[in-house]
């Protein structure tokens, strides 16, 4: 069982079983103030050794095993998440492929069929170097999914809402069908964080985070985070510390800083995203548009059901020109990733996407005029008012 230390009128009480908001959890779990100092923000843990004799109970031996900036990090993480263990590593690339290193040569998996650009590189590194197997099929279609399952499938790899068409998979269904047939689950909630949508709560034995998104949320840290039920973690602790895959401590300090105002941050880029997706729903510059919190959107009852707001992804066909869209606005940057606090735009097709096969792009609809945009905290008023000229 979890248990935090809360900081109360000067005494620390053991709480136990947590049972805090999220916000709240997000300041305050695991993170009491320092027992030399006081000093109520964790201190920054940079050193590289451990000296062994100094420690009353010898827990850290080296920086790329143990750091403790790195573990206040993981406990707040798995704290958030609200079960599990957490681990965190040098990008959101390197725990996915944290999650493929447990496959074993000839192993199968299957994959949402739109996922993020750099997954799929990924997943095709680990077919040609280590042998693995993998498909890609519509996770929201239950028939299929179930219909592609083989013997030799050990794990079914789920983004929801997808990237960039932001197709909704009931998550829970797809964990109890995988546990039917004796497979793992894992979930990419990068788009949603804990905040949205708890993945270990649906049955995920994975959940994998680019923390280089919402949960830093300033566009200045590139970490990744594994959420696990516990049996991995030794293994997937262990690994890390052979392969190296860890995040600086100053990264870490700087992620866990971010995750304070995660909650606040994602209210206002969901607000901000729910009044812009209206805005270009009206607008016959825009053909199809995806968004889980339009009600056009085909899994709109679905995603209202799973996650607590709509999320700050927006995907639409654009009927005008695209180059000068993308390079025309003032306050959305024209580039990659998602999740911070400033805009973003971005055309899959020829950016985050550019790598997927022909094939798949159309069977997906990603077509040369889809446009994506990232959210941020601004006002919305100001960002509607730089996108009018390029919807009229
Ligand atoms: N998963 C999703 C959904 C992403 O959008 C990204 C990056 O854009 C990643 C994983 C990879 O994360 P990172 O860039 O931190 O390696």
């Amino acid at each position: 069982m979890v248990k935090t230390h809360l900081y109360v009128f000067g005494i620390f009480k053991i709480l136990e079983p947590v049972k805090l908001e999220f916000n709240t959890k997000c300041v305050h779990y695991q993170q009491p103030p320092d027992s030399e100092s006081g000093s109520v923000i964790p201190p920054l843990s940079l050193s590289t050794t451990f000296d062994q004799s100094a420690q009353s109970e010898l827990k850290y031996f080296y920086g790329r095993g143990e750091n403790p900036t790195r573990e206040q990090l993981e406990h707040c993480l798995a704290g958030i998440e609200g079960s599990g263990k957490a681990l965190t590593y040098s990008s959101g690339q390197a725990a996915a492929n944290a999650v493929l290193d447990l496959l074993k040569p000839g192993d199968e998996f299957i994959s949402s069929d739109d996922v993020y650009g750099g997954t799929l590189g990924l997943f095709d590194l680990a077919k040609s170097s280590r042998k693995l197997i993998y498909q890609q099929v519509d996770t929201s279609n239950y028939d299929e999914l179930e219909a592609s399952i083989n013997s030799q499938t050990k794990l079914i790899w789920i983004e929801s809402p997808t990237n960039p068409m932001l197709k909704v998979t009931d998550i829970q269904r797809v964990c109890d069908l995988a546990s039917r047939h004796g497979i793992k689950v894992l979930v990419d909630n990068t788009f949603c964080t804990p905040y949205l949508q708890t993945c270990m709560d649906l049955g995920a034995d994975f959940v994998l985070y680019s923390t280089s998104k919402f949960i830093s949320g300033h566009g200045d840290a590139i970490g990744g985070a594994l959420v696990c039920k516990d049996e991995y973690f030794n293994t997937l602790f262990s690994n890390r510390t052979v392969t190296g895959a860890i995040p600086s401590p100053f990264d870490c300090y700087i992620i866990h800083r971010g995750i304070k105002t995660l909650g606040l941050r994602l209210d206002k880029q969901c607000e901000n995203a729910k009044l812009i997706a209206e805005f270009l729903k009206q607008s016959n510059k825009v053909g199809k548009i995806y968004y889980p919190g339009l009600d056009c959107h085909p899994q709109y009852e679905l995603a209202s059901r799973q996650m607590r707001k709509s999320g700050a992804l927006i995907s639409f066909e654009y009927h005008g020109n695209v180059e000068k869209l993308l390079h025309g606005l003032s306050l959305f940057h024209c580039a990659v990733s998602l999740g911070t606090v400033f805009s973003l735009i971005e055309c899959p097709a020829l950016m985050t996407h550019r790598n997927i096969p022909r094939s798949l792009k159309v069977k997906l609809g990603l077509n040369d005029n889809l446009i994506r945009l990232a959210i941020g905290i601004e006002d919305p008023d100001d960002l509607i008012q730089d996108l009018t000229p390029f919807f009229s």
